[in-house]
């Protein structure tokens, strides 16, 4: 690796533990297993609904198919409202999180990519975030990565103070509902919404089905996908990026793609990317040297 490579990647020392991130997730860990001497219905529906808005509207609609890939068109109050979903699930701000995520594809399982199982099925999944430098406050340096988002004033801010909705909500929760209702949506919600974006990252390079034979590790993973809201066909992702769809075939369960129909059918989503693998199949039938969708 050259020295430009080594800038390129700039995650600080490897074997360094960041003190700052490790103690933030063991007090989240730890807030998270308090959570569950508070259970109540309420709790419960009420952070399965914040969940939902925060790993379906904020990281797979937004942050994901939209911000970062571009797979479909939504009006701008809309794009900035998904991303302000996004924050609450506490994966850092726009430009941080569309800049690690935009190096995965550049350099998917390479030296290069922030998270590849090929350094180990605990670096991808959770030690590329606690060692060495993950960059989350970089706001300028992400941005290489990142410009269309670096020159929108509201996706800098945004990204500046990531936490400061994710920190009203916890506060507001505490008075309307108690220190139970604030462990519920705040460490207990975070945490399994960090464990499961985190096993698209681990688990879907690792275990399951490849549709399509690209050059990384990727696999559909049908659980993974459930917990994601459909992030979990990470092999058909790979292969095709900028499809808003990532569950080709029918039984493929994709929620988020679903509500980005329903917006299409609204008339609120322009240009959705979306091909199904019929589709997919007659494009590869016209040009040769894609990759090739094997039988279903
Ligand atoms: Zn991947
Ligand atoms: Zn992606």
């Amino acid at each position: 690796m050259n020295a430009t490579e080594m800038d390129e990647l700039d995650f600080g020392d490897r074997s360094r533990l960041n003190w700052q991130t490790v103690t933030a997730l063991a007090l989240f860990h730890a807030g998270a297993i308090a959570a569950l001497f508070f259970f109540s219905w309420t709790n419960l529906i009420v952070t399965a609904i914040v969940y939902w808005m925060a790993v379906s509207w904020g990281i797979g609609m937004g942050y994901h198919r939209l911000h970062t890939h571009r797979g479909y068109r939504v009006p701008k109050w809309l794009e900035y409202f998904l991303a302000f979903c996004g924050t609450l699930a506490l994966e850092g701000g726009p430009i941080y999180w569309v800049a690690t995520h935009r190096r995965h594809h550049q350099n998917s399982d390479t030296d290069l990519d922030p998270h590849t199982p090929r350094h180990g099925g605990f670096w991808s999944h959770m030690g590329w975030i606690i060692f060495g430098n993950s960059m989350h406050s970089d706001t300028e340096r992400n941005g290489k990565y990142a410009p269309d988002l670096l020159k929108d004033r509201y996706y800098r801010v945004l990204s500046e103070w990531h936490w400061v909705p994710l920190t009203v909500l916890g506060i507001v929760a505490l008075i309307v509902g108690g220190i139970g209702m604030m462990l519920w949506l705040v460490p207990l919600r975070v945490v399994v919404g960090l464990h499961t974006t985190w096993l698209v990252n681990s688990a879907t390079h690792m275990w399951g089905r490849r549709r399509f034979s690209t050059k990384d590790d990727s696999r559909n993973l049908w659980w993974v996908a459930l917990i994601t809201f459909g992030e979990g066909w990470h092999n058909n992702h790979h292969a095709h990026p900028v499809s808003a769809r990532h569950g080709m075939a029918w039984y493929e369960i994709d929620i988020s793609y679903l509500q980005i129909l329903l917006l299409e059918k609204l008339g609120i989503a322009k240009a959705v990317y979306a091909p199904n693998l019929a589709d997919l199949a007659a494009d590869a039938r016209e040009k040769t040297g894609e990759a090739l969708p094997r039988a279903a």
